[in-house]
């Protein structure tokens, strides 16, 4: 389970993540939207402790990973990362690339791979090369690869962006489940409000910031908190 107490960053006398709040349990998914600059992203990277909060902690199955005077560092944290532009090694196969820091013995190791890859439909890719796969079977393999250390905690930074509409709906659902079934407890940055409504069980609405509302995408959906909040999901149908 991830909790999120306060998280402020400031940039010199700017504050671009604001006293920002939010739990993740196994299994569910939280997604921060907004619009673009709102902060999503650099609330991300303290969660993953590439960035350094200005104020605030984190704890992950009630332990705290970073707070005032302490950061446990980011390879600690058993926190998956799968981001946009977070690219698979060109020089590694597929197996390589899903067995990459894991640790163990090569037997261990091997077995996990090959579950990894199952459970995303590529056992046949294990000895190609990322740049002979597609975009998608690309995503499937970064997402078997951001998975293989059981992480308790997976941050996804706009992830399905790069996919064409019809990929990204069946990458979009197989992650999900995968994610499910690994108990992982997941966050999910997007800019598009039916990416939120569609993946996530409950949304965090973020501006300047700040989390300006936070709850189911039915709340979300139904009972915007403002006119603002009102125009960001009026281009859905
Ligand atoms: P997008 O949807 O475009 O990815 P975002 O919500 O992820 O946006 P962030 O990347 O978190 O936005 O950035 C939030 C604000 O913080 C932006 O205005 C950005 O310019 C500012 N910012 C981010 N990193 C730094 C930095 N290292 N120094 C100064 N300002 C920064
Ligand atoms: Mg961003």
């Amino acid at each position: 389970r991830l909790e999120v107490r306060n998280l402020t960053r400031r940039f010199g006398d700017r504050e671009v993540v604001r006293d920002v709040s939010f739990s993740v349990a196994p299994g569910q998914v939280t997604c921060l939207l907004g619009p673009s600059g709102c902060g999503k992203s650099t609330t991300l990277r303290m969660i993953a402790g590439v960035d350094r909060q200005s104020s605030g902690e984190v704890y992950v199955d009630g332990e705290m990973i970073c707070g005032p005077n302490f950061s446990l560092p980011p390879e600690k944290r058993r926190i998956g990362l799968m981001f946009q532009d977070f690219a698979l090694f060109p020089h590694l196969s597929v197996a390589d690339n899903v067995s990459f820091g894991l640790e163990g013995s090569k037997a261990e190791k091997r077995a996990r791979v090959a579950e990894l890859l199952e459970k995303v439909g590529l056992s046949w890719a294990m000895d190609d090369f990322p740049h002979m796969l597609s975009g998608g079977e690309q995503q499937r393999v970064a997402l078997a690869r951001a998975l293989a250390p059981r992480p308790r905690i997976m941050l996804m930074d706009e992830p399905f962006s790069g996919l064409d509409n019809r990929l990204r709906d069946d990458i979009r659902d197989e992650t999900l489940a995968l994610l499910k079934d690994e108990g992982t407890a997941v966050v999910l940055v997007t800019h598009e409000p039916e990416e939120a409504l569609r993946m996530g069980q409950e949304i965090a609405l973020m501006r300047d910031g700040s989390i300006v509302q936070f709850g189911t995408p039915y709340n979300i959906y139904n009972a915007p908190v403002d006119r603002e909040a009102m125009a960001f999901f009026s281009d859905i149908n």
